[in-house]
């Protein structure tokens, strides 16, 4: 695997404006030193524990997203470092980062993941659950919590052109939210297939594992 090749053939291709996070989960830690020999500072991983493993062995400037499901009492455990937090489906889930982040004295930064997908196994907020959280949010019940934007996971098909709608409706609700709070500036979607369109469907913020480490063995 070129790991540092795969990453500047995206970057080639990507507008200077769009983030791109290197998904490393499962991967072992040489693969991010080959990633971050090549340039790259923000990594993604869904496992808070493989996460903080990583993050004790790598160097301190590296980003580190989680985007998988959050388990609450997990969260002390990467609230010292986590800079983004992509997977936030439940008001429950925003108040336990809160008191975690209070703890440290940090302000972290949240997305709200909506469920755009058709597949039920995916997860996040409906359009209703979403609006709820962003009126509440709007009486600032979390100093310790920022949320900057959306993130969604289209449904895996080959079908472009229901992709490209989850994408539009993920959009259009980002551009609500950005109506209704300040710091709303990020919005995460696309992986390995489907980025490209992703970005020209408003992304400015890509999730990318396998093109950039290979597929995962499980
Ligand atoms: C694993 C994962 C990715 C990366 O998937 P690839 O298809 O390997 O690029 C992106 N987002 C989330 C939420 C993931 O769990």
């Amino acid at each position: 695997m070129n790991i540092a090749g795969n990453l500047s053939t995206i970057l080639d291709e990507i507008p200077k404006e769009v983030s791109l996070v290197a998904v490393s989960k499962t991967k072992p830690i040489e693969d991010l030193e080959a990633a971050y020999a090549a340039g790259q500072r923000i990594f993604g991983e869904n496992k808070i524990q493989e996460m903080t493993t990583k993050w004790e062995a790598l160097p301190k400037d590296i980003q580190w997203h989680m985007i998988g499901t959050v388990q609450s009492n997990k969260v002390k455990y990467m609230a010292p470092y986590v800079s983004l937090i992509h997977g936030v489906d439940r008001a429950k889930l925003l108040a336990e980062i809160n008191k975690q982040a209070a703890k440290n004295e940090r302000v972290i930064d949240c997305l709200l993941q909506v469920h755009i997908a058709q597949e039920s196994t995916k997860f996040g907020l409906n359009e209703e659950e979403l609006n709820q959280i962003m009126s509440h949010q709007q009486t600032n019940p979390f100093p310790n919590i920022r949320i900057v934007g959306l993130m969604g996971m289209a449904t895996f098909t080959s079908n472009t052109k229901q992709i490209k709608q989850e994408f539009q409706y993920l959009k259009s609700l980002f551009d609500q939210a950005s109506t209704q709070l300040n710091n709303i500036n990020t919005l995460s979607m696309g992986m390995s297939g489907d980025y490209s369109l992703a970005i020209e469907e408003g992304s400015n913020m890509i999730r990318v594992g396998s093109k950039i480490f290979g597929e995962r063995n499980y």
